[in-house]
Formats: structure tokens, C-alpha cells, sequence
């Protein structure tokens, strides 16, 4: 069978340590996690420009204690907030808006960008990275939705290398080690907790509220890819995101899910062999071994124990319950365009749920009508993918 697998980042292209990071979403669910890893590690990393979004207060606490030499927030009321906050004789410099993450991504003086930007607002910055040759350690799954063809090509161009961050790509990474485009290949495993509505129907999910959906059971994470864990559209964009970075067809790309969320993923070779990766479900170890590639640190996190775990159990995705799942499997194979109007619809409709518009149920509604509507479309280029994204979303907000 012939497929090809991203090709494995050559240990001699990579940056050496100390590595000098740009952290993008510095202030969310993402950068909680590789901040721990980073005052462990004070000898390995250091920050060099920190983004976050509207909190400016908190990205003031970060960069009062980190010290980086740029700053971006998302608007002039962030950045007043930001510069408010920040200590005495301490004066960074600070940037606003797209255009400012975009060249926090590409600044020379960065090594590696940590993309956590949640969803498409990050895919310019991770581009902006791609196309500067960046180690990218990607968490920003969204940007490999929307337009991962042209994140791919930049790669390539400029020698950027991506590391993937969400936890079961980073177990696929793991599993993969030392394979190329042998043959050896039969397919990737992705496990998937189930979310808080496992084992539950339809009818149940109509009136679930927003507070059940933020309840995810086995990860602590920001609202909308909570929400995504819930409707399992989390795992279809995640289906799609392996198939980018793995240069793999959907069909080779299977999911079960797995309620204790030890396993992260499994490969599977010709010989039968499946190679899983297991841990605890904590952020910091894939963020560690990306940033950190080819060594591997310490994290603080608990130790594993299988004895005291007891059992871990597999079973089938339910797709008439959560159809998210196959709408991300059916955009993939319908062509380039699809995935792009299916996360912009589910990014819209996600924030109607959270903002108590819509009903659980409407997120893969609205994802349904808007894909079958959608006639496949130019995204050759990033100009075309955002506007696409953007039309699709003004059609998305327009929906009864
Ligand atoms: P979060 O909501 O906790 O944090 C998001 C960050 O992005 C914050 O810093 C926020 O200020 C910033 N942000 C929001 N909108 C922005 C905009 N328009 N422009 C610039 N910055 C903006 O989210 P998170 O849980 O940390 O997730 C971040 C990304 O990582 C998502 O793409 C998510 O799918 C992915 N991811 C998260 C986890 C996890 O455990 N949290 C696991 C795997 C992948
Ligand atoms: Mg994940």
C-alpha cells in the first residue's frame, strides 16, 4: 500500500536548546500547560514574544514573569488592559491584531512558535510560521482544517517542521517513529473519550445545557474544543488534521473510543502489530516532547499505574448520536473546500450554543445544511480559504 507520511524532522535542522519560543494563545487552556513545562525547564527554553487575546490582564502576569521582548494582544481594549498591568520599567514591544501574531510567527529571533490560537483565527500566524521555517509544536488543529494543503506547502518550502501537540497526533508521531513511505503502513487509531454524553441518545442531547458540555470528564480545556469533545466534531477535525500531517486518505484513519483517555492513539503496521502510545491525560507531556524533540524532559505530572486504572475499554463511535463525526469524514472526501466551510459553521454554531442561541443539537444541524449547500470552491491560495471561511460564517449566522 503506498502512502506517505510526513517526512521524520532531521535532528540536525532542528533548533539547539536553549530554544528561544513565540507563544501564540499564550493565555489559554494550551499555554497553562507549556508554561509549566517551561519554569521546569528554565536552562531549555526561553520567551521571546507571548500573544494572547482579549485578557490583558493575564498576558501582563505572564510576560512580567517571563520577560519576552514582544507582546500581542487582539484589540486596542486588550492592549490598554495589557499595558495597565505591566510592571514598572518594563516595556515590551506591542503589537495588535492579526497582522501582530502573524509576525510574532515569522520573528527572526524565534526558534519555535507554539501555535495555540483557538481555531481559525490561528491559521494565518501558524502559516506565517510554515512559511518562515519555524519548528511549529501545533496544538491550533483549526489551521489543518482550513487550509492544511497550503500549511503543508510552506512546510515544504521552507524546511518548517511540525510537532504535533494534540495528544493523540503526538501518540500517532510517536508510534510512527522511524517509518517512512515503506509500505509499512495499514492505518491510524485515533481514540476518542466519548465526552460528557457518552452512551446517550438524541433525544437526551436536545436539552443538554452549556454547563454539561464544558464538563468534560477526563480533560481540563478552553470552551470550544470542550464543546467539540461533546459533539465529537473535536475527533472529525482531529480525523482530518491526522490525515494532513500524515499525508493519509480518510479510509486509512479510524476512531474508537476509549472512556479513560490512557491510550492516545494507536498505529497499526502490516504484520498485525498495533502500537499504542499511553499516559496520563494531562497536556504537558505532548506539549513537552514536542517542544523539547528529540530529548525528553520531566513533567509534573502523575505517574501512570496501570493496576490502579483497573481496566481500559474500547468501543464503537455512535454516529447517529453525534453525526459530527461522519460530516467531518464526508467534507474530507468531498474535496478541499468542504473541511473549510465545516469549521467555520461549527466554530459559529459553537458559539451560539455557548451563548445559549441554539440547542446542542443545532451545531451538526447547521453543519449539515450549510455542506450541503456548499459547491466545492477555490482554496489555492490563503486569500481564497479566508474568504471562503468568512462567507461561510456570514451564511452560518444568517441560519433560521
Ligand atoms: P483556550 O480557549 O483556553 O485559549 C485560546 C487562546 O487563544 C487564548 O490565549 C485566547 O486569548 C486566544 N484567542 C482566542 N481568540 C483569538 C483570536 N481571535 N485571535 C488571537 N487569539 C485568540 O483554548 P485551548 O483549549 O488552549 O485550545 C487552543 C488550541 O489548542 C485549539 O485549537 C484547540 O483545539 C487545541 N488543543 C487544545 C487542547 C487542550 O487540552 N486544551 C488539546 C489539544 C488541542
Ligand atoms: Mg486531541
Amino acid at each position: 500500500m503506498k502512502t506517505y507520511i510526513s517526512p521524520w524532522p532531521e535532528t540536525a535542522s532542528l533548533p539547539g536548546f536553549p530554544r528561544a519560543l513565540s507563544i501564540l494563545g499564550a493565555t489559554g487552556s494550551i499555554g497553562d500547560s507549556a508554561f509549566k513545562v517551561i519554569r521546569k525547564h528554565p536552562d531549555l527554553f526561553t520567551v521571546t514574544a507571548l500573544a494572547g487575546g482579549r485578557n490583558g490582564k493575564k498576558l501582563a502576569r505572564l510576560c512580567a514573569e517571563f520577560r519576552p521582548g514582544f507582546a500581542c494582544v487582539l484589540d486596542d481594549g486588550a492592549r490598554k488592559e495589557f499595558l495597565d498591568n505591566l510592571p514598572a520599567g518594563y516595556a515590551p514591544e506591542v503589537l495588535v491584531g492579526p497582522e501582530g501574531y502573524a509576525r510574532l510567527a515569522a520573528l527572526p529571533q524565534a526558534d519555535m512558535v507554539l501555535s495555540a490560537i483557538v481555531g481559525a483565527a490561528g491559521f494565518e500566524p501558524t502559516l506565517a510560521a510554515a512559511e518562515a521555517g519555524k519548528m511549529i509544536c501545533l496544538a491550533n488543529k483549526e489551521s489543518l482544517v482550513l487550509g492544511g494543503h497550503l500549511i503543508r506547502r510552506a512546510c515544504a518550502g521552507s524546511g518548517a517542521v511540525i510537532m504535533p501537540v494534540d495528544s493523540e497526533h503526538n501518540a500517532l508521531f510517536q508510534g510512527l517513529c522511524g517509518h517512512g513511505d515503506d509500505g509499512e503502513l495499514k492505518r491510524l487509531i485515533l481514540t476518542a473519550s466519548g465526552g460528557p454524553f457518552r452512551g446517550r441518545d438524541r433525544q437526551f442531547l436536545e436539552s443538554v445545557t452549556r454547563e454539561q458540555a464544558l464538563n468534560h470528564p477526563n480533560w481540563s480545556m478552553g470552551a470550544k474544543i470542550s464543546v467539540d469533545s461533546a459533539t465529537l466534531m473535536n475527533k472529525g477535525l482531529e480525523l482530518i488534521e491526522a490525515c494532513h500531517l500524515y499525508g493519509l486518505s480518510p479510509h486509512l484513519v479510524d476512531v474508537v473510543v476509549h472512556p479513560q483517555s490512557i491510550v492516545h492513539s494507536l498505529v497499526e503496521y502490516v504484520d498485525g502489530s498495533q502500537l499504542a502510545h499511553l499516559g496520563m491525560p494531562d497536556m504537558q507531556v505532548p506539549i513537552a516532547f514536542c517542544m523539547s524533540y528529540p530529548a525528553r524532559v520531566a513533567v509534573d505530572v502523575p505517574q501512570l499505574n496501570l493496576a490502579d486504572v483497573g481496566s481500559l475499554t474500547f468501543e464503537k463511535p455512535n454516529l447517529d448520536a453525534f453525526p459530527c463525526l461522519r460530516l467531518a469524514q464526508e467534507a474530507f472526501a468531498a474535496g478541499p473546500s468542504h473541511p473549510t466551510v465545516l469549521n467555520a459553521v461549527n466554530e459559529v454554531a459553537v458559539a451560539a450554543f455557548l451563548n445559549g442561541k441554539i440547542r446542542f443539537t443545532d451545531i451538526p444541524a447547521m453543519i449539515e445544511v450549510a455542506l450541503g449547500r456548499h459547491r466545492e470552491a477555490d482554496v489555492s491560495t490563503p486569500e481564497a480559504v479566508l474568504a471562503l471561511d468568512a462567507q461561510s460564517r456570514r451564511e452560518a449566522e444568517t441560519m433560521p
